[in-house]
């Protein structure tokens, strides 16, 4: 068979922040609860990003997104025609995962913070998820007083077959501002860390997130990519915490943000085409999809499951129409 078309094969992905939508169905009006008006103003948008696009892949990030009220019950929602993937720490009893969404449409990515779990606890519960339907990965910041203990960690969790994915740091320790204060003894650590896997794909994986940080601090002027067309925007959004839809990560108040409107507006929709980069500065995002530059670059690390019903009918609906062109 040829190979899919490039927009299904990689899917819409819509990360998303909607703080404001969530929260809002808890308050109450001259005594009318709103709940039941938030969840069918949640399906009504995406009922219409499902009818636009097909089956998205939606990905939760940035925050704790488990702390919203009923924010279980709005991810088994969005599982009736989309693939979820949620980043979490895992602070709560898994079976609010697993008494309310079916396994097989959601992916954990959990995010591991030493100062705050014990680790053999937290694999347990990345166990029970990951072998009960829920495919689990852990992550893990080379914050660099935590990075003494990548071996062990690495060692139990990979030792499980579950993926250990080790994020550079990027913030400010002790004054100094990282990735770029990694002394040449941790950058030699992390590479080796993240190129020592027995699996080749998360070796791949990592050893991404290690240049893209931290190489990307040596050669910043390589990252600008102002006016190449992006697919950003038409592949992937970013919906923030207000509902504004922006087409990647870069900053959204400024004049180069790339706003595209916001998810609550009927009429919103995704670019048609890749678009020229407005943005002026070295591109800020992990896995961009500038055209014939990166997009095929990163097409290995935008991973999402397959949702069992709509993949087995578009893939139907594909063969027919290989079979009419014939
Ligand atoms: S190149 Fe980077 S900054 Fe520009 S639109 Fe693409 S992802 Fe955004």
């Amino acid at each position: 068979m040829a190979a899919l078309p490039r927009a299904l094969e990689l899917g819409h992905i819509l990360q998303v922040q909607l703080r404001v939508l969530i929260l809002r169905g808890h308050k109450t009006r001259d005594g009318v609860h709103l709940q039941a008006r938030r969840d069918r103003a949640l399906e009504k948008i995406w009922d219409r990003i499902f009818d636009l696009y097909w089956c998205t892949h939606v990905r939760f990030s940035g925050g704790e997104p488990s702390v919203y009220p009923d924010f279980w019950k709005l991810v088994a929602m969005l599982l009736e025609k989309h693939t979820v993937d949620v980043t979490t720490n895992l602070s709560f009893d898994i079976k609010k995962i697993t008494e309310v969404v079916k396994p097989g449409a959601l992916s954990i990515s959990a995010s591991f913070h030493p100062q705050f779990a014990d680790m053999k606890e937290f694999l347990a519960k990345v166990k029970t998820l990951h072998f009960g339907g829920y495919p689990s990965t852990i992550s893990y910041v080379g914050y660099p007083p935590h990075l003494d203990r990548i071996p062990e960690y690495k060692k139990l969790i990979e030792g499980e077959r579950i993926y250990f994915k080790i994020i550079p740091f990027s913030g400010l320790y002790q004054d100094k501002r990282y990735p770029a204060a990694y002394t040449p003894e941790e950058k030699r650590l992390l590479e080796g860390f993240a190129k020592d896997s027995k699996d080749e794909h998360l070796n791949d994986m990592n050893t991404r997130w290690y240049e893209w940080r931290v190489k990307k601090e040596e050669k910043p002027v390589s990252k600008i990519k102002k006016d190449a067309p992006c697919r950003m925007g038409q592949m992937y959004a970013k919906i923030h915490p207000d509902g504004t839809v922006t087409r990647c990560c870069a900053g959204y108040h400024g004049e180069d943000s790339g706003v595209m409107g916001s998810i609550l507006d009927p009429e919103f929709r995704l670019y048609d085409e890749a678009k020229p980069c407005s943005v002026a500065y070295p591109c800020p995002c992990f896995k961009c999809m500038v055209v014939g530059q990166e997009e095929d670059k990163w097409v290995p690390l935008w991973e999402a499951l397959e949702h069992a019903e709509y993949k087995t009918a578009f893939m139907k609906e594909y063969a027919e129409r290989i079979k009419e062109n014939k």
